[in-house]
């Protein structure tokens, strides 16, 4: 007879030990083009982004795959959202929109360059950026809106541009997430008016380390980051360096090395996408039958990259509307964790409630939990698989943590009483996890 236990409870755990850890879920997928492209820049001695080789290449590519016409490749993703502040020419102190639920680079790269982010919600479904909380939040101050393309799904970008146009802003995309989205059959990073990629060893085009990628059609704006990515000075021209800087800035660039890693991430972009787009969907539908499981949602009009999965549990559909979300979705996490399904948190506070956040906020702008109640539904009743289903060949694996949450799904009764019984405590509202300290 099968031990049909919860592994929790001591029965055997639905996915294999080690899982995490096998080729099926290696993450970057390093193989031979990969290893001749980085010794191919150490054979040319061609260390850095200055000397014409990779670097040029790489954005020559992307800009191609993007179908824009200028890319900058940078230091990391979030050099490349600081850079595209300080290229858009934003007055110091202007106010840019961005999501209350995103990276903390989000909110990090406007207050590192003397701008003041406003927290908008997200929109329930899409979790990206609501168009109409946005309109809400223009001030005479604002200046620009920064949408984060969260989890590798495009915000509503046709909003946000007439929004944008109608206030005179500037529309830029945090595309870290989203390599290869879609959005009424434009790419990410051709959606605004600059965007920006990263392309760290964790995202769907990363790269052996850190990097980042800046797209644009804007002459202007590209010229501005080319010179703030190296120290102010000019160096496209021919001949000698003349040590000449025309603004202060720091030293952004990218080496060779990761961008001939990424040339080589780049020329199966695609293919890996669609296999991962199969497999993530088939996965997503075992789960749809689930009572109360919510699945992400891809309206029809975008691709999703599946950077990263996030479900939500429902606890009304589960039976159990008198527990606390947060306590269903702990002693769900647990138990899927037991058996050996990767679930983790995302984001555990909205932007505004990170200490460092909070203190940076201007006096008259507190922040408030009751201004984001969509970020802080999603906060307490999601968790999020990463970095696993990113591999193409990850498809058998998730069928096995479909079979856990099945598992899991069978037993909910035996699960809640302990969740009735749990006390607590929202994140956002343990005032010691968020204190400002001086
Ligand atoms: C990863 C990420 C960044 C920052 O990119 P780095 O290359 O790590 O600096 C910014 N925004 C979002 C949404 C991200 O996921």
């Amino acid at each position: 007879m099968t031990d049909s236990r919860l592994a929790m409870f001591g029965g055997p755990r639905t996915v294999e030990a080690g899982a995490g850890a096998s080729p099926e879920t290696a993450w970057p997928i390093v193989t031979d083009a990969e290893r001749e492209a980085v010794l191919g820049v150490l054979d040319s001695g061609r260390f850095t982004s200055v000397e014409r080789g990779e670097v040029q290449l790489l954005e020559q590519e992307w800009a191609s795959y993007v179908g824009v016409r200028h890319c900058a490749a940078l230091s990391s993703g979030t050099a490349a959202i600081e850079l595209a502040l300080v290229a858009s020419g934003l007055e110091p102190g202007a106010e840019v929109l961005v999501p209350a639920f995103s990276f903390i680079a989000t909110a990090s790269a406007p207050l590192l360059r003397g701008l003041v982010p406003v927290f908008v919600d997200i929109d329930p479904v899409t979790y990206t950026v609501d168009p109409v909380a946005a309109a809400a939040a223009i001030t005479p101050r604002t200046q620009a809106i920064l949408a984060v393309h969260l989890h590798g799904l495009p915000c509503d970008m046709d909003a946000l541009r007439a929004l944008a146009d109608r206030h005179g802003l500037v529309l830029m995309e945090d595309a870290a997430q989203a390599h290869g989205a879609t959005y009424r059959g434009r790419q990410a990073g051709a959606l605004g008016d600059v965007a920006a990629f990263s392309l760290n060893a964790s995202k769907n085009l990363p790269t052996s380390g850190e990097g980042g990628l800046l797209t644009t059609d804007d002459e202007a704006v590209y010229e501005r980051v080319v010179l703030h990515r190296q120290f102010g000075e000019d160096l496209t021209g021919r001949g000698e360096r003349a040590y000449l800087s025309r603004v202060i800035a720091g030293n952004d660039k990218l080496s060779s090395i990761q961008a001939a890693f990424t040339r080589s991430q780049l020329a199966r972009l695609s293919e890996r996408h669609e296999q991962r787009d199969r497999n993530v969907r088939r996965f997503l539908r075992r789960l749809a039958e689930l009572d109360g499981v919510v699945t992400p949602h891809c309206p029809d009009d975008r691709t999703h990259a599946w950077f990263q999965l996030r479900l939500r549990f429902d606890h009304h559909a589960m039976g159990c509307p008198d527990i606390a979300p947060g306590a269903v979705r702990t002693l769900l996490q647990r138990a899927l964790r037991a058996e050996g399904v990767p679930v983790r948190p995302y984001q555990s506070l909205p932007l505004p409630a990170q200490p460092a956040v909070r203190s940076s906020l201007p006096q008259d702008r507190p922040y408030r939990p009751a201004d984001h109640p969509a970020t802080l539904a999603l906060i307490e009743d999601s968790v999020t698989i990463q970095r696993w289903h990113l591999n193409p060949a990850a498809g058998p694996l998730l069928e096995r943590c479909a079979d856990a949450f099945e598992k899991v799904w069978g037993q909910l009764d035996l699960l809640l009483p302990a969740a009735r019984s749990m006390t607590y405590e929202p994140l956002w509202r343990q005032a010691d996890a968020v204190g400002v300290r001086a």
